[in-house]
């Protein structure tokens, strides 16, 4: 069976022709609804710290969507991080949902965020489903690992 042909909304996209991030504009990819630079973007460019895991969770789905490797990189627990990470530019994440959460908060040591996102490759949307688990390093919130 054909897909259903969904209609294709030709906003300014954060990618350049050659793959590279642009600056990023217009409203923040993690789906609170706030412009990028006043939400994740605030994390990506170390002017804050994300205050809970789901905050953390958020940005660095916002990280994957606009290309941002350093941040992804630094927001990941020692012990787990990859010693490089190759973002594919032909996969475009298109939504985030936040299905639940437990602990990570101010006062928490440790949280998990269960959570869907959605990607889009060569016209095809793939969906994501993870537990991603977050402890704190030196007081900051970061990824520890995750399953499906
Ligand atoms: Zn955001």
């Amino acid at each position: 069976m054909a897909r259903a042909k969904t209609k294709a909304t030709n906003e300014a996209t954060t990618e350049t022709a050659a793959g590279v991030a642009a600056p990023v504009t217009g409203p923040c990819p993690c789906g609170l609804g706030r412009p990028y630079q006043e939400c994740c973007g605030v994390y990506h460019q170390g002017r804050a710290a994300a205050p809970t895991a789901e905050a953390l969770m958020r940005s660095r789905y916002s990280a994957f969507a606009v290309g941002d490797q350093p941040y992804l990189l630094r927001s990941w627990h020692p012990s787990t991080r990859p010693a490089r990470l190759e973002l594919d530019p032909a996969q475009r994440w298109v939504r985030l949902e936040v299905l639940s959460v437990q602990g990570g908060s101010a006062f928490h040591s440790e949280g998990s965020v269960e959570f869907r996102a959605y990607c889009r490759e060569h016209g095809q949307e793939d969906v994501l489903h993870e537990h991603s688990r977050f402890v704190r390093d030196q007081g900051a919130w970061v990824y520890l690992d995750g399953e499906g």
